[in-house]
């Protein structure tokens, strides 16, 4: 059988060809095929009739093997001192620099995006590797004084053994890094498994992890379906950390079975992320801002803008503008260095971007685009013209559920107080973003918008590797990848106390 939930439903894809390369999980250093001896495809979704490879259709049973070698990987791994696994995640790092084109262009020809961005997710990569190759030498506990005379008091983090990393095909290699670097430069091993859409890009890192040296078994990965592999890696009782990254509807599942084994979760889920723009903002810095924000990645970015809350003095202004500029857009293979924006992931991605542009013509006054693209090589891959509605309510569906596709809705409002109320009312809280010259009403917009990135006078994506990342609300459940705080969803804290007084010392009596 060879069948990709992506691919699968895409009518009038040509059959693969029989050339196309098979690869295959990576457990306990090993390359192997699963035991369900079945494959599924990758296609690129610029040109359904590319098919990347073959990829294994992975079981419970895989799973069972890779957790198996996770574990006895993790007795030496969390011995080995800390500075020697910053020093592996180094190579990796250092890896990852020399193949960034071949890596890029993998993610361009396997989920779309455009070639100047595939670079920068791999650089994301990159960073994190480099970020989390020096905490190797940090990994700060607290060392503070005992209230007690000769007492030593500390605290140290510990590895908490298996992790189980689940991610999203949007950004195949920096989400996998974000996870896998601060999972393994704390000591923990890794089950990895990667979006169904993106398994050739897994499969490129994994090669590269192999080969910057990290030991048997400390990286394993087992591709194939969320409900089979992903809920066994979740339901294993010898995985005690899961990192996801995916939809609020498949994060709220594995929240519901993660919790009942009280396992620790990070979960970094969906966005409908807005960009505040007030009449006295620079509107051409505006429009650069909301462009890249609501049509990069074809919006499909979590910190993707699909809402512009304007004020009314400046909303026709703005809206002329913005359409000027949807409209002058490329569509396009994103490995062509002009195009502009690339393909969705898949039918079913064009299929709910278009169910919700019907849902807009109700709501709003489309501007521009509300249409498949299927102009000449255009009609052998996923794409949608960017498109724009006008006279969204905050409270619409438009502007309140997660399109996951280039669709923007602008929202005028009459003052910063109604726009950061609309900007709060929303289950989602991951990025937003104002554009004013005023900076006591930026500092303003800085206290109040309810998200875990807020960004002044830029669109709301961009975050950088050394500052935390993750959303208020429903996107995810108070976890952060990046930055310091990654390092909590992998590590128990251990406090230590040395009473070198050679008596009794008893703490809250002895000193009062
Ligand atoms: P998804 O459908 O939820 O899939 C994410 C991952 O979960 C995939 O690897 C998927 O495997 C797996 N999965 C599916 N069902 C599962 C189950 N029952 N148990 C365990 N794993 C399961 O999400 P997506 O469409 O790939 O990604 C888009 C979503 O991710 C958007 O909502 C976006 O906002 C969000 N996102 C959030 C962030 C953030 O940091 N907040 C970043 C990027 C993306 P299969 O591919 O095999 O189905």
């Amino acid at each position: 059988m060879t069948t990709t939930a992506s691919t699968a439903a895409d009518p009038g894809t040509a059959p693969a060809p029989t050339t196309a390369p098979t690869f295959r999980h990576f457990i306990a250093g090993e390359w192997c095929d699963s035991t369900s001896g079945q494959t599924f495809e990758s296609r690129n979704p610029a040109d359904t009739r590319d098919v990347i490879g073959r990829f294994q259709q992975g079981t419970a049973a895989d799973v069972a093997m890779a957790v198996k070698a996770a574990e006895t990987a993790a007795r030496l791994w969390r011995r080995t001192p800390a500075p020697k696994r910053g020093e592996i995640l180094y190579r990796f790092g250092a890896l990852m620099a020399e193949h960034k084109e071949r890596l890029a262009r993998a993610m361009t020809r396997e989920m779309g995006k455009v070639i100047a961005e595939a670079r920068g997710d791999v650089q994301e990569g990159i960073d994190i590797a480099f970020l989390m190759a020096g905490e190797g030498r940090r990994l700060f506990g607290d060392t503070v004084p005992s209230e007690l005379p000769d007492k030593w008091a500390m605290s140290i983090r510990q590895p908490l053994g298996v992790a189980g990393i689940i991610t999203p095909w949007n950004f195949p290699i920096a989400i996998p890094c974000w996870k896998m670097m601060p999972a393994l430069v704390t000591g923990n091993t890794v089950v990895f498994k990667p979006a169904s859409d993106t398994p050739h890009c897994a499969t490129l890192l994994v090669e590269l992890m192999a080969e910057a040296g990290f030991p048997p078994g400390t990286v394993n990965l087992v591709t194939g379906r969320g409900e089979e592999v992903g809920d066994a890696i979740v339901d294993s009782p010898d995985v005690q950390v899961i990192s996801f990254t995916g939809s609020s509807a498949t994060g709220k599942g594995i929240a519901q079975r993660a919790g009942r084994r009280l396992k620790r979760l990070s979960l970094e889920l969906g966005g409908k992320n807005a960009i505040v723009v007030l009449a006295d903002a620079d509107l051409d810095l505006a429009v650069d801002g909301i462009l890249w924000s609501a049509f990069g990645t074809t919006g499909q970015r979590c910190t993707a803008c699909s809402r512009v809350i304007v004020e009314q003095a400046v909303a026709d202004d703005l809206l002329a503008r913005l359409e000027a500029r949807a409209r002058t857009l490329r569509l396009g293979d994103g490995q062509d260095d002009a195009t502009d924006v690339g393909p969705l992931i898949n039918e079913s991605a064009v299929e709910k971007v278009e169910r919700y542009v019907d849902v807009g013509r109700t709501e709003g006054e489309l501007v521009t685009g509300g249409t498949r693209a299927t102009d000449g090589e255009l009609a052998h891959g996923h794409f949608y013209r960017p498109t724009v509605f006008a006279n969204v309510k905050p409270m619409d569906r438009i502007a309140q559920e997660e399109i996951f596709g280039p669709v923007l809705s602008v929202i005028p409002v009459p003052d910063y107080a109604a726009a950061a109320t609309a900007v709060n009312q929303t289950r989602y809280g991951l990025s937003s973003s104002i554009f004013t010259r005023d900076v006591n009403v930026a500092f303003r917009a800085m206290r109040d918008f309810e998200t875990g990135i807020v960004y002044v006078n830029a669109g709301t994506t961009g975050a950088e590797t050394h500052l935390p990342f993750g959303g208020w609300k429903e996107t995810g459940n108070g976890h952060r990848e990046a930055g310091h705080a990654a390092l909590d969803t992998y590590t128990e804290w251990k406090s230590i106390y040395v009473d070198f007084s050679g008596r009794l010392q008893r703490a809250q009596i002895d000193n009062q």
